[in-house]
């Protein structure tokens, strides 16, 4: 069993955000599945990998693991925020998101340092934009980490 419970959260929290990005991120890693960068599209964070090429169990352990970035730093996770997970893992006809919460937990709780450092990148990044900086491609999309700064955290 999980320790982890679906939460309704009033506002945006970017360092939530952060660390539920570095979570899909540290599974997609433990699998030796590529992630090509972290972008925010249309405003959204999103960590960019083939979700075609992984096979069925690495897919949905990914798509949980942003649930599992949240869990393991709040004991609780955005149910809003991780309904495009759950919306992908239904496409993918897997089942509910919590069947691979504690699959997904371990992983990310091995992965404790890296989590963090992700998150704490991803975070100072996405704050510079927010501050005005010249991104290319505006405020709505842009990369926040590249494949080769992905790699040496
Ligand atoms: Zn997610």
């Amino acid at each position: 069993m999980t320790n982890c419970r679906p939460s309704q959260l009033e506002e945006f929290n970017l360092n939530r955000a952060c660390i539920h990005e570095a979570g899909h991120t540290v599974i997609a890693l433990h699998f030796g599945v590529e992630v090509s960068s972290i972008e925010v599209v249309r405003s959204k964070p999103t960590v960019m990998v083939d979700l075609e090429r992984m096979n069925p169990q690495v897919r949905f352990i990914f798509l949980a693991g942003g649930a599992a970035g949240e869990c393991h730093r709040y004991k609780n996770y955005d149910q809003q925020g991780v309904a495009g997970d759950q919306q992908k893992i239904k496409e993918w006809l897997g089942g509910s998101i919590t069947d691979y919460l504690s699959d997904a937990l371990k992983i990310v709780a091995a992965n404790d340092d890296r989590l963090n450092k992700l998150s704490e990148k991803l975070a100072w990044k996405w704050q510079c934009n927010s501050l005005g900086e010249a991104f290319e491609g505006g405020p709505e999309n842009h990369v926040l980490l590249w494949k080769s700064e992905i790699d040496l955290i």
